[in-house]
This record gives C-alpha cells, structure tokens and sequence, in this order.
C-alpha cells in the first residue's frame, strides 16, 4: 500500500503510527506498575506448607520444606519488595530459598525475578521458551515490534534473571520434601508453565494446580497459539485438583477465598475449588472459541 511512496515519506507514515502505539502500550504498562494489582496484600496460608505472597491481584507464591523453600512468580520488579516483606511476615527467611519458578515471562509475572534472586542466592528454573525472554529482561519473540523495540531500548523489560536450569514438559523440581510437576501449557506465550504439586492438610493430601492464563494478547501472537491453548486447556482438565490459582489473584477468589478461610471451621476449606477450576477453563474455551483477544 505504501509503493506510490518514497522511503522517507513510507517512514513518515509509519513511525507516527508506531509511536501511537508505543505510547499507549507504556501507558498500559505505567498504569499496571501502580494500579494494576499491585497494592499490597496480607500474606496467608492456602494449605499446608503453601501460602500467597503476592500483592492485590499480581501473584506469588511461596511453598516451604525442611530443606529449603520455592516461590512461584515474581510479580513486576517493585512487587518483588512486597514478596520478600510478606514472607518475613509469614515468619520465613527469603535467604531459605533455593528455588524460584515463573509461570510466564511477561513483566508482571518474571519482572522481579532478579530481585528475588539476589535476594535468596535461588536458582531459577525455566521451560526452554520462557528461558529465553526471561534471559533477555523480558523481550518476547513474538512480541509486536514496538513492543518488543522499546525493551531494547530499555524503556520496558525488566532486570534480567540468571535461567539456572531448563526443564521439560512433565518434569519435577524437587527441593527436599516438596514435588513441583510443570505442565508446559502455552497460548499465553509459548512456554507458559502451570504446576501440580500436592500439599498435606492434615492426614490428607491435597491436589493443586497453578494454572497459566490462557487468554491471548492482542501484542503477542504466534502461528500455533490456538493449537496450543486447545492442548493446553486439555491437559489442564486431566490434572487432578483440590486447589487451584493462577498468576492474577482475582480469577481465582483470593481476596473473597481469604476472607472466608478467616471465619472457617477448616481455614483450607475455602480453597477448595474444583468447580471454580472448570469454570475458568471452560471460560477459557469459550474464549478460543470465540476468537476473543485481550
Ligand atoms: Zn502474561
């Protein structure tokens, strides 16, 4: 469409257009930096030796044992501050973990991986895709141009975390007693990870997953997302489940789940969800379905 112009006019059309959308995306950006679920939150325990240590609705976890702790997730760079203040809360020293894992690379989710890293001497593990955007601060190969210009530039990404390890689809990290499976589930991005691993609440065990978000972004599209998201929404309903979160808080209840654990006979029994599990994915399949991007 462009061929009737010379060089200088063709980029005289464009790069206005890509500033447009440069700016709206950092406005975006600035806007979840300091409202977008990142006002500080009461840690808690869900179940056992697992308790939430994320802000309002950008989440982390934190999952305990004899021989050392994992977190879940980073949130951004500031939320990570938050994090290592709620699992002091929580009577638990950052310097006792040994091992940290993401969900997905977006910055709101491995943005404070480096703080928590320096902060613990933890080794990060990741999937081979997430490895590589969350090695370079962030930057998404399938990520629309802008986007992905202004992380080069330094204007977005994020400090960049050491990827100490690589994992496979269906392998487990162990740390002592405690036993994380990945589920590599893209259509987020490529290299989305969700987690099983069981959790004793007294003289049972209980089930959870930590589910990826199965939405897709309007600025990060890749050729097999939706034969992805089909696999991923398959192999998410097969997992058993007691317990379920994601990596924002609110889709799955954790202010309302808190606030009845407080008054319960049982303080886990709140977060026991199954049908709000099948429900998120069901919702998530009517969003394929649909063709709805975010
Ligand atoms: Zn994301």
């Amino acid at each position: 469409m462009f061929n009737h112009l010379t060089k200088p006019r063709w980029l005289a059309v464009v790069l206005p257009v890509l500033s447009v959308v440069a700016l709206v995306l950092v406005g975006r950006w600035l806007n979840a930096t300091k409202v977008g679920g990142q006002a500080p939150a009461e840690p808690f325990r869900i179940a056992g030796n697992f308790y939430y240590v994320g802000a309002s609705d950008v989440a982390a976890f934190l999952i305990t044992g004899s021989e050392g702790h994992v977190v879940l997730d980073g949130g951004y760079p500031t939320t990570a501050r938050l994090i290592i203040a709620s699992i002091a809360k929580l009577g638990f020293d950052i310097k006792d973990v040994k091992v940290l894992v993401n969900s997905e690379p977006h910055p709101d989710h491995g943005g404070g991986l480096t703080v928590l890293q320096q902060a613990s001497g933890a080794q990060l593990w990741a999937s081979d895709a997430s490895a590589g955007s969350l090695a370079t601060g962030g930057d998404d190969p399938d990520g629309i141009l802008p986007l992905r210009a202004l992380i080069w530039i330094g204007v977005l990404g994020y400090p960049r975390p050491r990827v100490d390890h690589r994992f496979k689809d269906g392998d487990t990290i162990r740390v002592g007693p405690i036993a994380l499976t990945a589920h590599i589930t893209g259509g987020h991005t490529r290299g989305c990870t969700s987690w099983s691993f069981p959790v004793r609440d007294g003289d049972r065990t209980l089930n959870v997953v930590s589910a990826c978000d199965l939405g897709v972004l309007a600025t990060s599209r890749y050729p097999e997302q939706g034969a992805d998201r089909e696999r991923s929404i398959r192999v998410l309903r097969d997992l058993p489940v007691d317990i379920w979160v994601t990596c924002h808080a609110r889709w799955w209840g954790r202010y309302r789940k808190f606030v009845a654990s407080a008054t319960a006979t049982n303080p886990v029994e709140p977060f026991i969800d199954p049908d709000g599990y099948r429900a998120y994915l069901d919702a998530a399949e009517a969003e394929l379905r649909q063709g709805r991007v975010h």
